[in-house]
C-alpha cells in the first residue's frame, strides 16, 4: 500500500533531506526546490516512509531501485533544464526522477523495459499532477525515434557504452547525461553534441547504478 498523505512530519523530513543534499554540493536551487516539492514517500510502500527521506537508493521490486536523492539531484543539475525542454529519460523505475524533471517544467519522455514497473506507474495517481510526463514500455537503447530529437537525454541505469541511437536522437547543441561503466562503478558523463555534430565529453564523479539491460521484460 502507498499513502497519499503528505503531513508536516513528512515535509520536515524532506527539508532535512534537501539540507543534506545541499551540504553534499548541489547548488541549483530549482533542483533543490523540486526535491522539496515532491513527496518521495509516495513512491514507496507506506511501510518504508522513514526510509524515503534518507539519502539512499531503495528497492522498488523487480530487482530495481529508486535512485538516491543526491544522485537524482546531481544528474538533474548537470542537465540544466529549461522550461519546455524535451527530455528523454531511460529507466523510468519509480518515476521519481521523471517527476523531478516534470517539476522543472520539462516535457518528459520516459522509457522502462520492465512491464511490471511500467504498469505500476500507469496506475500511479500522483503522476496525474504531471501531465507533461509521457511513459513508454520499451528498450532505452533504441530511444524513441518518432518523438525525437530531444534537447536533453538522461540515462538512469549503468550504461555499457554511449548508445549510438540515442546520440542520433539528440538535437545539435543538446546533451546527454549518463553513468558509464568504469571498473566496478560508473563515471558520470555529460556528452554534448556540438552544432557540427561532433561530441564533447565531460567527466564527473563516480556512482553505482543498476545495469542498463537490452530488450524488454514481461
Ligand atoms: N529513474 C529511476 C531509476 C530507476 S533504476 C527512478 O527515479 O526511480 C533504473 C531503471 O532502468 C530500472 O527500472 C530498470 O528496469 C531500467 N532499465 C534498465 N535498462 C533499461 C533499458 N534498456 N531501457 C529502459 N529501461 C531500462
Amino acid at each position: 500500500m502507498r499513502t497519499t498523505e503528505d503531513s508536516y512530519l513528512h515535509k520536515g523530513m524532506r527539508k532535512k533531506l534537501v539540507d543534506s543534499i545541499r551540504e553534499k554540493g548541489i547548488t541549483d536551487e530549482q533542483v533543490l526546490s523540486a526535491i522539496m516539492n515532491i513527496p518521495r514517500h509516495f513512491f514507496l510502500d507506506s511501510a518504508f516512509e522513514k526510509q524515503a527521506y534518507e539519502d539512499r537508493a531503495f528497492p522498488i521490486g523487480e530487482e530495481q531501485t529508486i535512485s538516491q536523492p543526491y544522485t537524482v539531484a546531481y544528474q538533474t543539475q548537470l542537465l540544466s533544464i529549461k522550461p519546455y525542454d524535451k527530455v528523454l529519460e531511460v529507466g523510468t523505475g519509480s518515476a521519481y526522477q521523471s517527476c523531478v524533471l516534470g517539476d522543472l517544467k520539462a516535457k518528459v519522455f520516459t522509457i522502462e523495459r520492465q512491464k511490471k514497473l511500467f504498469d505500476q506507474n500507469k496506475k500511479f495517481k500522483y503522476l496525474e499532477k504531471y501531465p507533461s510526463i509521457r511513459m513508454f514500455f520499451g528498450d532505452g537503447f533504441d530511444g524513441l525515434p518518432t518523438f525525437g530529437p530531444f534537447d536533453k537525454i538522461i540515462i538512469t541505469a549503468a550504461a555499457p557504452c554511449i548508445p549510438e541511437k540515442l546520440i542520433a536522437q539528440l538535437k545539435p547543441g543538446g546533451f546527454m547525461v549518463l553513468p558509464l561503466n568504469e571498473g566496478e562503478n560508473q563515471r558520470m558523463l555529460r556528452v554534448k553534441k556540438e552544432l557540427d555534430n561532433t561530441l564533447v565529453e565531460e567527466r564527473f564523479d563516480e556512482f553505482s547504478f543498476v545495469p542498463m539491460l537490452e530488450g524488454k521484460r514481461g
